[in-house]
């Protein structure tokens, strides 16, 4: 994914501004991190996605049309199985920057498929061919366990749960989209090529989620989350849900409340061609040296070392906690 960032003189009047003003804005508001946990939800098991996560990387790097990236997709699809309903397979070919072709194989695991109301939660599985960020072995693909694997661990711990838990007043699609991480910046529309393929061509005709939450590096240590822009723009009542659920569920320091600039990851392209209101929970840090994401993004640094089972915690507690609440909401109003 790509990012962009405010001139720091435009940020500093913003800042300056909102320090004159004496108003009280929401930003002003003393959150209450008190837990109060009103809908029961099944315990996410931070362990089992860790485990998850070490799974993927035992296939070595996922990268497009490499062996790991083959052996990924036949455990997925089998994980997938075990756990859904009803399992799609988008496979079709991509066309990289560069003109290669990418096998791509999108993966949409489908709880309760008749529910017309549902939650769509997606992560990307393939990770980046090459380590643009690192000093050394540029050219190497990197083994992504947070930029990748981590989203995916998660998800597939919440599929276990939706499997021994299901959810009566709505079905969910947890989608493992491929062909995000081949892109490159100078080449518009270059990352997130299997989002776009589903956007235009959905696993179903007529495909509809109510809203969509989209995972991407959310297992490093002492990772925050921060409002970004194309959430904002696009569904900001589903970032205000998420962001107060995880408030309530004492997760308040790591989904913070600062407003960031736009990312350009997979959520835009379900915005912008499906219209399905979809937010993105991504790792912040803007002391690292993309001034947006953590020091591990796309470097040989990200393996089992970038993973840490608190916020893994952290964010499944958020996500499964919001899936739950949706469904008691359905119930209740039907
Ligand atoms: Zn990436």
């Amino acid at each position: 994914m790509q990012s962009y960032h405010f001139p720091r003189l435009f940020l500093a009047l913003l800042l300056f501004v909102a320090a004159c003003n004496t108003d009280p804005k929401p930003s002003d508001v003393v959150v209450d991190e008190t837990p109060k946990v009103v809908v029961n939800a099944p315990a996410f098991s931070a362990d089992t996605a860790y485990n998850y996560i070490q799974k993927q990387l035992s296939f070595g790097p996922r990268d497009m049309n490499s062996k790991g990236h083959e052996a990924c997709a036949v455990f997925l699809i089998s994980e997938a199985k075990r756990f859904a309903d009803t399992v799609y397979m988008q496979r079709f070919d991509a066309t990289g920057y560069d003109g290669k072709t990418l096998k791509s194989t999108n993966i949409i695991a489908s709880f309760n498929p008749q529910a017309t109301s549902r939650i769509l939660l997606c992560s990307h599985w393939d990770s980046r061919p090459w380590a643009d960020q690192d000093s050394k072995d540029q050219d190497k693909p990197i083994l992504a366990a947070n930029d990748g694997a981590s989203g995916v661990g998660v998800l597939l711990e919440i599929a276990r749960l939706l499997k021994a838990n299901p959810t009566a007043n709505i079905g969910v699609d947890v989608f493992f989209i491929d062909t995000e991480d081949y892109g490159k910046s100078g080449y518009e529309d270059s990352y997130c090529l299997g989002s776009q393929y589903w956007a235009k061509n959905s696993h179903l005709l007529g495909y509809k989620a109510d809203f969509g939450i989209l995972l991407d590096m959310v297992g490093a240590p002492g990772a925050q989350f921060a409002r970004e822009g194309n959430s904002a723009f696009n569904a900001g009542w589903v970032l205000d849900k998420v962001w107060t659920n995880a408030s309530q569920l004492g997760y308040g320091s790591r989904f913070i409340q600062q407003s960031i600039g736009p990312i350009t990851d997979d959520h835009l392209y379900i915005n912008n061609i499906i219209k399905i209101p979809t937010i993105d929970i991504i790792h912040y840090d803007p002391t690292s040296p993309s001034q947006t994401f953590g020091a591990y993004w796309h470097t040989h640094e990200d393996d089992m070392d970038a993973i840490d089972k608190g916020t893994l915690e952290a964010v499944g507690r958020t996500v499964v906690y919001t899936v739950f609440q949706y469904n008691a909401e359905k119930g209740v109003k039907q």
